[in-house]
């Protein structure tokens, strides 16, 4: 048994009292959090710091791992969209398989222990299967034509069962607002309501996707156009993307916004009055990548939305941290109180993938893990401690 205290404990969900120790079993798992005074003090292990639970990634896409330096910062969605399509499947599986597994290990190392992964093929089970880290799973769908929903659909459950066979936590989720027409949201929510998991998608990563929904013009016209696809049967809504789509979601399902680079406060408005379990998961390290800006994420926070954090993926990032999107907020929003960071790097991202009996806060029986974050200069570092 270990008996654990820090400058300042953060318990997932608040600061404890500067006195709390924790009781860690010797399978890492949380016997009690006591106060010091209740212990011999030269049982006490101390650390200089704050420590955490480990970190939940809400999302991330562990397949595109390989392509880490290959796409240009500040590209704009439309062109990162096409160079991921251009670039993903240039190299040989085994060597995709190999970044995939490197990429685990350093979530691993970065205090990471649950990730929501975006996976568009079955590539990803075997480094799953290895990894010391939790993984959900959510295959995603595309299919803007709506006549294509049934058979995307179908594919999506044969892929999702390659999942499900390996006893992998996994559900359905489309891609974006922009690339799921209303109909496969629909049977997506349905199934993922049914099995009583989450779903997630992506939303207002471009001011061009809000363009497309309202007046049905802008850079995705492009996207489109380049792809040879038609948009004939697509109308615009005279809407923003996320009040256009959200009414197809199940207001019973988990759903977790991703990004919200191009929410308006109106947006957040709307859609908190219309979906009582939605979850913002803001990965501004992508964001600058991409579009070179962030999220309000003032306003979010302001509106009560539950906030988590992800890394997207390594085509859009330098690195699968968690700790490094919280310095990139600090550094850009130095309002953001550091409470808010990390419940959303913790609590808030168990409790969306539905794994908080076990991970995102120090209670009594859970296996959260431990971090250790200290502040050299203006930056956080991280010390794994379990
Ligand atoms: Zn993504």
């Amino acid at each position: 048994m270990r008996f654990i205290s820090a400058t300042q404990l953060f318990s997932g969900k608040d600061f404890l009292n500067s006195d709390s120790v924790i009781v860690l079993n010797t399978d890492n798992s949380i016997e009690d959090i006591i106060s010091s005074i209740d212990i011999d003090p030269t049982k006490i292990e101390h650390f200089e710091g704050i420590i955490c639970p480990g970190f939940i990634n809400t999302h991330c896409h562990l397949e595109l791992s390989h392509l880490k330096n290959t796409i240009p910062y500040h590209t704009g969605i439309i062109d990162f969209g096409l160079e991921i399509i251009k670039n993903r499947n240039t190299i040989p599986e085994e060597l995709q398989l190999d970044y995939m597994q490197q990429a685990d290990t350093d979530m691993y190392q970065a205090g990471i222990v649950a990730v929501g992964d975006i996976s568009n093929t079955k590539l990803s089970i075997q480094p799953k299967k290895k990894s010391s880290i939790f993984y959900h799973t959510f295959v995603e769908l595309i299919g803007l034509n709506p006549e294509r929903a049934a058979s995307v659909f179908d594919a999506g459950r044969q892929t999702l069962t390659q999942f499900i066979i390996k006893d992998l936590a996994c559900s359905l989720a489309p891609h974006a607002p922009y690339s799921a027409s209303p109909l496969l949201i629909e049977l997506i929510s349905q199934m993922c309501l049914q099995t009583g998991n989450p779903t997630s998608i992506h939303n207002q990563e471009s001011k061009a996707e809000n363009d497309f929904f309202n007046s049905k013009t802008g850079d995705y016209l492009r996207l489109y156009e380049t792809l040879k696809l038609s948009l004939d049967f697509f109308n615009p809504t005279n809407k923003s993307s996320l009040e256009s789509v959200l009414p197809f979601f199940q207001t019973d399902l988990k759903t977790l916004l991703v990004h919200n680079t191009f929410s308006s406060q109106q947006d957040i408005d709307i859609a908190n009055k219309l979906h009582p379990n939605l979850y913002w998961c803001l990965c501004p390290n992508a964001n600058l990548y991409i579009e070179n800006t962030l999220p309000n994420i003032e306003q979010l926070v302001k509106s009560n939305c539950i906030v988590t954090l992800g890394t997207d993926s390594l085509a859009s990032n330098t690195g699968l941290s968690i700790l490094d999107e919280i310095n990139i907020i600090i550094k850009h929003k130095p309002s953001i109180p550091l409470k808010i960071l990390l419940k959303a790097a913790t609590y808030n991202g168990a409790q969306f993938l539905g794994i908080e009996d076990t991970f995102g806060s120090f209670e009594k029986h859970k296996t959260p893990g431990l971090n250790l974050l200290q502040k050299k200069s203006t930056r956080y570092t991280i010390t794994k401690i379990v």
